[in-house]
């Protein structure tokens, strides 16, 4: 018998202990469910209260924006243009932009155009099926980036292309709810967005904050010290459903219109903007580890963490003085690449 099985595992990188107890105070800790994850803001400092509702305000706008199912979203809009030019708006129009060039720059391993394949694969339905060869031939005639026309506010989508900002959508809006803790008056703040974590500031007493890598078979592999930093992870066991023995996760190459299998478990960037993060970590979870060193090396404005599916460690130099192993990984073979 066939067994149908999607996992959705939330809060993938969680903050290790010692946030609390800070001399601030007390921190304002706001939780939401939201963008198909659990969403956590725990800021501190005297205007934490104020900016807590606003914050929390702030994702349910862009969540109705930004989703593909939502049939009140842009995104929704878009995809159901028929071909026809769509007004944006100011946050649709920058995170697509944006998005637009990583699809660039990651050469396509980052595709927004790869929806009608999700869609395919079930993950949209929370079902899960294994389309064949012909369908998804068929299905990748649709998806292109290059043939996104974004112009100012003005997006024309030809028609039958349908966008998903899934894989950058959680980046981008960490990066609004920095601004806006900022603007706001909060010094420290720490944002969990399911697999992504944002920090503003330090942690109160002025020491690093400390995020955990989780491990692929659960638990904890590794810590970062991070100020002012997104933490954003893609992995496999993140949302996957089984069948036949077969593993089939969220995470396509577009090339194939299959799930990466890359020989990777989970791709960790580090940066100070989190959309960047969010983009290049699925990007690079497709292009495999001796691909990702390479992309690495050519542009180098972020610093990763890959894990691979032997229990092998690899990290940029960056990370040096800030990264450790724990737990059953301590032992672990460690690469760092140097430029
Ligand atoms: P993330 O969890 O950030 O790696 O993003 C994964 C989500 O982005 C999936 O659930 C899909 O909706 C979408 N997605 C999957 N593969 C790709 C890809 N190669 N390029 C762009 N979006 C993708
Ligand atoms: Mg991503």
């Amino acid at each position: 018998m066939k067994s149908h099985r999607i996992l959705l595992f939330f809060a993938l990188i969680f903050i290790l202990s010692g946030c609390a107890g800070s001399p601030a105070g007390e921190p304002v800790v706001a939780e939401l469910p939201a963008m198909d994850t659990l969403m956590k803001l725990t800021l501190y400092g005297e205007n934490a209260q104020a900016a807590a509702e606003p914050a929390k305000e702030r994702i349910r706008e862009l969540e109705g924006l930004l989703s593909t199912t939502d049939e009140n979203s842009e995104i929704y809009a878009a995809n159901h243009s028929g071909g026809a030019p769509v007004a944006l708006s100011g946050d649709t129009a920058a995170l697509l932009d944006r998005a637009l060039q990583l699809c660039r720059r990651t050469d396509g391993a980052l595709d927004v155009t790869i929806y009608p394949v999700v869609r395919a694969w079930g993950f949209t339905t929370g079902g899960g099926r294994v389309p064949d060869r012909a369908e998804l031939d068929g299905l990748l005639e649709r998806v292109d980036y290059a043939r996104v026309a974004l112009s100012g506010s003005t997006l024309t989508l030809p028609e039958g292309m349908e966008l998903d900002l899934g894989a950058v959508a959680k980046g981008y809006t960490g990066d609004v709810l920095m601004d806006l803790l900022e603007e706001a008056g909060v010094t420290s703040a720490i944002v969990e967005l399911g697999g992504n974590v944002h920090a503003l500031g330090s942690k109160p007493d002025g020491s690093p904050w400390r995020v955990a890598v989780q491990a692929p078979e659960g638990g904890y592999a590794a810590a970062l010290e991070i100020v002012d930093k997104a933490v954003v992870t893609s992995g496999g066991y993140q949302r996957f459903f089984e069948q036949d023995g077969e593993i089939y996760w969220h995470i396509i190459d577009p090339a194939a219109g299959r799930p990466a299998r890359s020989g990777l478990a989970s791709v960790t960037i580090v940066a100070e903007e989190g959309t960047l993060c969010d983009g290049l970590s699925t990007a690079l979870f497709v292009m495999g580890a001796d691909r990702a060193a390479e992309f690495w090396r050519e542009t180098g404005d972020f610093d990763f963490v890959l894990l691979d599916e032997e229990g092998g460690v690899t990290i940029t130099e960056g990370l040096e003085d800030s990264f450790s192993l724990c737990g059953e990984w301590a032992g672990r073979p460690l690469e760092v690449l140097r430029r």
